[in-house]
């Protein structure tokens, strides 16, 4: 069993790794559970900033939607993993949601139509106006579930495998192999501070630090990697759609359509927006300001909201009253992530790799990470 150091007073007992991991969201945690799992002898660390899921960090802020564009041993891996995480982990989490495995329908203004039972005709109907859109296909190896969930297992699972995790505590790269770890705490006026360093050596190191992977790297190691990155709100509906399963059939599947891929989310409905505006080493510490919608504040940022606006003609959805804007950008959250199509990791240097997600991260981070974690052995 390892240890998880997550106050500035719990003293951290080795002053060396084999591998260090800087960053636990779902890609840093899988990564560690998979290398103890396959090689119990590497001693290995998480360091995390925050706590898990980091409330500003990509896992916590996404949508978790598994509906991959082409099927191969990834997906199939990760869409047996999902269905059975308690049994891989071997941590159980019964108060948390569960993986759906409800499939998706892929919407096209031409095509053949497919038939929906009742129920599932009668939420597309609420949600789209359905007479643009004259073909469907069914996608039957599809669902949605929580990605923070996913963490958490996996991060409990590295833990109980013999992984020490460090929360609260930011990882600063030092003089060759050497990290320095700033162990944060709060004083009474609620500010954060560094309360003491930590040392510690190792043979390799593995930045899965997200969207802020790029900035650690040029201001740690000097090295410059333009990892594009965007700002992802998701905006919700909140029509009420009562979720409802029927054997293996939920009335309301994951859709894809104009771009758009939607989900069931807590009686409502989670949207994520088509392609958002890249950017390359930007400031993200910052988090975009709210648009305005005819004069009035709303939370999604203006980037979201013109690309929203482009689709208001065909998704009536979108213009009415049950669109959720909020009123500055905390009532919508949101995160930095990374821009790619496809999480990926590389190797940089002797004994450093990058670790880091992109749009099919549900789909396909675990495998990756897996794969790391093999060409770590
Ligand atoms: C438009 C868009 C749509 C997307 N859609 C999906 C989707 O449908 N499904 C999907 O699965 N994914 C999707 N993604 C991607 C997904 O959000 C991310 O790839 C994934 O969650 C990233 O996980 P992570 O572990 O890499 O990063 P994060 O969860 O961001 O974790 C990185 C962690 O590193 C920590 N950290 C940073 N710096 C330091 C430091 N110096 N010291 C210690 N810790 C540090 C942070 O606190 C953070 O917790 C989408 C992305 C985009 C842009």
């Amino acid at each position: 069993m390892g240890k998880v150091l997550n106050h500035a007073n719990i003293p951290l007992e080795r002053s060396h790794y084999d591998l260090v991991i800087v960053g636990a969201g779902m890609l840093g945690l899988s990564l560690a559970f998979w290398l103890r799992t396959l090689a119990p002898q590497h001693s290995v660390l998480v360091v995390e900033e925050g706590g898990i899921p980091r409330e500003r960090g990509a896992t916590q802020n996404r949508s978790g939607i598994f509906a991959p564009l082409k099927q191969d041993n990834q997906t199939e891996f990760v869409w047996d993993t999902l269905q059975n995480i308690a049994r891989v982990t071997q941590i159980q989490r019964p108060y948390d949601p569960v993986f759906q495995p409800c499939g998706a329908v892929h919407l096209a203004r031409a095509g053949n139509p497919i038939p929906f039972s009742q129920p599932v005709q009668h939420n597309l109907e609420q949600l789209l106006d359905m007479q643009n859109y004259a073909g469907a296909t069914w996608q039957p190896q599809a669902g949605y579930g929580s990605p923070s969930s996913v963490a958490l297992h996996f991060g409990f699972g590295a833990v109980a495998q013999g992984a020490d995790l460090m929360l609260n505590a930011r990882a600063v790269a030092g003089t060759a192999q050497t990290l320095c770890l700033e162990r944060l705490d709060i004083d009474n006026t609620m500010r954060v501070h560094v309360s003491r360093c930590d040392l510690v050596t190792y043979d390799r190191l593995v930045v899965a630090a997200g969207a802020w992977s790029a900035g650690w790297l040029e201001q740690n190691m000097h090295i410059s990697s333009d990892i594009p990155v965007r700002y992802v709100q998701h905006l919700r509906l909140d029509e009420k759609i009562p979720l409802e399963r029927s054997g293996t059939e939920v009335n309301l599947p994951v859709v894809l359509v104009d771009g758009f891929r939607l989900r069931p989310h807590f009686g409502g409905v989670l949207l994520e927006l088509p392609d958002l505006p890249t950017v390359v080493a930007p400031n993200i510490q910052h988090i975009p300001t709210g648009g305005t919608l005819e004069g009035v504040e709303v939370g999604l940022c203006s980037a979201a909201l013109e690309g929203m606006l482009n689709h208001l003609e065909h998704m009536p959805m979108l213009g009415s009253e049950h669109l959720f804007l909020g009123k500055t950008s905390l009532d919508l959250m949101g995160s930095w992530q990374v821009a790619q199509d496809l999480p990926s990791w590389c190797k940089i240097a002797n004994g450093l790799y990058t670790l880091l997600g992109g749009k099919q991260t549900f789909e396909r981070g675990l495998a990756v990470a897996r794969d790391l974690a093999v060409a770590l052995l």
